[in-house]
């Protein structure tokens, strides 16, 4: 589903912030990007986003080779990709449930198409009663949970999420597992960067443990310190 062929990105200035990065990610794959703070885990996301362009190698996302992706067809690219950012990125004067349909909207969708997609999408994550509600008058965990919403309402094939938790307290957090996971059943691939080491020890799924740029191990079903493996 995703494939990463010896992929460096050099930043202006010279950081190495992947170095010779080659990754497959199958269909239907739940798997963490680990590692400390400025190890790489935010640059991988936003290089399979071309958000960023690689300086070397090549990414394939969906089947289609994103490093010489016409910049005009990007948009293309993110209608199979769904992403969710620590910081939620809701639309603060649009309410819950146009949030989650403002996508479909601009794709041209009928409002008798978005409106049951939208209701669908809220019933999953929980929050079919505060619909109406707008953002500042949510809890982080909730607005949270409307962002996974905007990003799995037209059930794209794979989910970016980078520190999903990172502003979310444990027990919140556990929320917000439970539900990737949920989505991830559904056959939707799954990559997460995070660095916290409860959710990946407790979910033991696929860990790469970045460092420097350069994956250090992959585990199939790891922990984030990978204990138990090594001695
Ligand atoms: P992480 O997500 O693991 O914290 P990042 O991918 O954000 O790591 O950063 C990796 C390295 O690249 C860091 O050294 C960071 O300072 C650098 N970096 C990230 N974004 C940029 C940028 N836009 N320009 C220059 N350097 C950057």
């Amino acid at each position: 589903m995703i494939r990463l062929e010896n992929v460096t990105k050099v930043y202006e200035g010279g950081t190495i912030a992947a170095n010779d990065v080659s990754l497959d990610i199958p269909k239907g794959e739940f798997m963490f990007l680990v590692g400390p703070s400025g190890s790489g885990k935010s640059t991988l996301i936003r290089l399979m986003l071309r958000d960023e362009p690689v300086t070397r190698g090549k990414i394939w996302v969906a089947g289609k080779d994103i490093t010489t992706l016409p910049k005009w067809k990007i948009p293309y690219l993110r209608r199979s990709v769904g992403t969710v950012f620590q910081d939620y990125k809701l639309l603060p004067n649009k309410t819950v449930a146009e949030n989650v349909g403002f996508a479909l909207e601009v794709l041209g969708r009928p409002r008798s198409v978005i409106a049951p997609q939208v209701a669908q999408v809220l019933e999953l994550v929980g929050l079919a009663d505060k619909a109406k509600r707008y953002p500042r008058q949510l809890s982080g965990g909730e607005q949270q949970r409307v962002s996974v919403a905007r990003a799995f309402v037209n059930r794209p094939p794979i989910m970016l999420c980078d520190e999903p938790t990172g502003n979310l307290d444990p027990k919140t957090s556990v929320g917000i597992m439970r539900l990737l996971d949920r989505i991830n059943r559904t056959g939707t691939t799954i990559v997460m960067a995070t660095h916290d080491h409860a959710i990946v020890d407790a979910m033991q799924r696929r860990v790469i443990a970045l460092d420097e740029g350069k994956v250090m191990r992959d585990d199939a079903l790891g922990t984030y310190e990978g204990l138990g493996e090594e001695e």
